[in-house]
C-alpha cells in the first residue's frame, strides 16, 4: 500500500478524467489520497470529490498564497466547517507561509497561520504545511506554538539539513517527499541519506511537481510510486519496504484508520 499524502485532485486539470485517474491510483495500490484545501472556492469541488470517492480524505485550511483582502472571512467560514464536523477531515491544511510570489500580506499570513495551528491543536488534528521562501518565519511561529500535542508534515520538503533537523526536533513532524526528489538538480537525495525513513511520508502535490520520468507533464496520484522507487534507490531497501514504512507513518500521523475506504 502507498499513500499520496498531498494531492489537489479536485483541480480542473482532472476535469476530463478524474475517476479514471483515481482508478489508476487504486490499481497501483495507492490506497488513500489526501486532499489539501486551497481557499473557499476549492471547498465545494473537494467536497464533491470526497462524496463520490471514499479513499479521498479532506483537509481544511487556507493556502498562504491565497491569503488576500478577504482572508478573515475565508477563515471564519473554514473554521465553521471544520468545527461543525471535524471527523470529516484528516488535517488542517494546507497552511503556512509563501513569500515567493507576494509579500503584501506577510502579516496576515502570519496571523492566519497561527490561527489555523490553534484549530489543529484544539481538535487534535495534524497540520499540512506549505513553506516557500518562508522557513525563518514559519519556524519562529512553530518555536512559539509547538507542544506535545502538535503534529504535522512539511509538505514538499526541499529545505536543507539544518532546517530538517530543526523540524524533526519538534517531535511531531514529518517531511513530505514528492517528485522533486527524482530531479537531477535536487540536493534532496543527498540530504535524505542522513534522515531516517521513520521521518518521511510521500506525496505527489498533483497536478504539480511531476516526478521523473514524466517531469513537465501533469502529475497524478499513481506517480507517487516513482517517489517510492527513488527512495528505494536512496535507502537501498525494496520499494515494498518504502511503501510499508511511509504508509505506516502516514496512517499514524493522519489517524487514517478512522476513515472507512
Ligand atoms: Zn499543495
Amino acid at each position: 500500500m502507498l499513500i499520496d499524502t498531498h494531492a489537489h485532485l479536485y483541480a480542473e486539470e482532472f476535469d476530463t478524467d478524474r475517476s479514471e485517474m483515481i482508478q489508476r491510483a487504486t490499481d497501483a495500490k495507492v490506497n488513500y489520497l489526501l486532499l489539501p484545501n486551497i481557499d473557499v472556492e476549492s471547498i465545494p469541488k473537494m467536497e464533491a470529490l470526497a462524496a463520490t470517492h471514499s479513499n479521498c480524505i479532506q483537509m481544511m485550511g487556507l493556502h498562504p498564497a491565497y491569503v488576500k483582502e478577504d482572508w478573515e472571512q475565508q477563515l471564519d467560514l473554514m473554521e465553521k466547517k471544520l468545527f461543525e464536523n471535524p471527523k470529516l477531515y484528516c488535517a488542517v491544511g494546507e497552511i503556512g507561509m509563501d513569500l515567493y510570489w507576494d509579500k503584501t500580506f506577510i502579516d496576515a499570513q502570519k496571523i492566519a497561520f497561527r490561527r489555523q495551528v490553534s484549530w489543529a491543536k484544539e481538535l487534535g488534528l495534524p497540520i499540512a504545511i506549505h513553506a516557500r521562501e518562508a522557513f525563518p518565519e514559519i519556524l519562529e511561529i512553530l518555536d512559539d506554538m509547538n507542544d506535545a500535542s502538535l503534529k504535522g508534515v512539511f509538505h514538499c520538503f526541499t529545505g536543507h539539513e539544518q532546517i530538517a533537523r530543526h523540524i524533526l526536533k519538534y517531535g511531531g513532524f514529518k517531511l513530505g517527499i514528492g517528485g522533486v526528489v527524482t530531479y537531477k538538480n535536487s540536493h534532496l537525495a543527498e540530504l535524505l541519506k542522513k534522515i531516517d525513513l521513520e521521518h518521511l511520508v510521500i506525496e505527489t502535490d498533483a497536478p504539480y511537481l511531476t516526478p521523473m520520468p514524466f517531469r513537465g507533464k501533469r502529475n497524478e496520484s499513481e506517480y507517487v510510486k516513482y517517489v517510492a522507487e527513488k527512495l528505494s534507490d536512496i535507502y537501498h531497501v525494496s520499494v515494498d519496504t518504502i511503501a510499508e514504512i511511509t504508509s505506516k507513518n502516514a496512517v499514524e500521523l493522519f489517524q487514517l484508520e478512522r476513515f472507512k475506504i
